[in-house]
């Protein structure tokens, strides 16, 4: 098995994302590897950064276990927080500099409004909540779920954009920390966000439609996944995003936040996600597919690579 080039010979910047919400499953060693083959064949560089931005489920003890799980494949990469390089911090829990950054920036650019609503006032507004499920674009592959896909906007609060004095208090440039309120990112309503997934192929998600104003930066004084993965993604020159095609829809998000901030966008190549045998997406619920209890159960990382366990859709 060819390896990843100790030293990179292209401009290729490839990254592993992991969170340490839970064991990795078959699902996340498949596009980990992926990620890893891509930036191997491109000679590039491969940087490893823990996304544990979720303060109330992420723990140390997952993120060192992803890094053995991941090592334990055969994965291998050049950059991250064990093995430190010149794009650190690579834990997301010690980049808030980075994200309070963006956000100021979208905040003076006037892309921000900050909203009110609580839980309760959102599903008020939106009715029960349903699925509106299909397996390629919906889902969270044990990411920050309630980050990763959420319901559209209503707008309530956008009756403020352009107008923040009214808060009561400070002014827009006055306001130098977000924590306290949710921010929202106010979408271009009705345009169509296309691009072509080196996987996939093209793609077209229509802002106000597909999505809404999504959330930047949460009241409990912690980033948005978007923000924090545009963020990041610039910050360490990412020249091309592997991951599950559960966000899909958050590309074309994270398209919009590139454009405002003023970043250039990286090449997408989205994994089509695994699913078990009921056509579910893979889970924490799935814990007999995490690579931990796999291995315990004998299975080297080419059975799991190549299994026929659970299958793709
Ligand atoms: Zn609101």
């Amino acid at each position: 098995m060819a390896s990843l080039a100790p030293t990179p010979t292209s401009s290729y910047r490839g990254r592993l994302a992991p969170s340490p919400t839970g064991y990795l499953h078959v699902g996340h060693a498949r596009t980990f590897w992926t990620a890893w083959q891509r930036a191997r064949d491109a000679g590039g560089a491969l940087a490893m950064r823990m996304e544990d931005l979720d303060p109330d489920r992420s723990r140390s003890s997952y993120a060192e276990a992803a890094i053995e799980d991941l090592r334990w494949l055969g994965i291998r990469w050049h950059e991250g927080p064990d093995k430190g390089g010149s794009f650190g911090p690579y834990v997301q829990s010690r980049r808030r500099a980075f994200y309070l950054a963006a956000w100021r920036k979208l905040l003076r650019r006037g892309y921000l409004y900050p909203c009110r609503c609580s839980r309760k006032d959102l599903e008020t507004a939106l009715g029960a909540p349903h699925e509106r499920v299909s397996a390629a674009t919906h889902g969270s592959f044990g990411k920050l779920e309630p980050f990763d896909d959420e319901p559209i906007y209503p707008g309530t609060c956008r009756i403020f954009q352009g107008n923040i004095p009214q808060l009561p208090g400070p002014t827009v440039n006055e306001i130098e920390i977000p924590d306290g309120i949710n921010w929202r990112f106010r979408v271009p309503d009705g345009e169509a966000v296309e691009f072509v997934d080196r996987n996939l192929g093209p793609q077209r998600f229509v802002a106000g439609e597909d999505f809404g104003d999504f959330v930047v930066w949460r009241r409990d004084g912690v980033p948005s996944y978007q923000l924090a993965c545009v963020a990041d993604d610039a910050a360490m020159s990412i020249s091309e995003v592997v991951r599950g095609a559960d966000l899909l829809k958050s590309t074309a998000r994270q398209i919009l936040l590139n454009r405002a901030l003023g970043y250039n966008n990286p090449s997408w190549f989205h994994c089509r996600l695994v699913v078990d045998h009921n056509g579910r997406r893979l889970a924490k619920r799935h814990d007999s597919l995490s690579l931990r209890a796999l291995r315990q159960r004998g299975l080297t990382p080419m059975n799991i690579l190549s299994a026929e366990l659970p299958v793709e859709v």
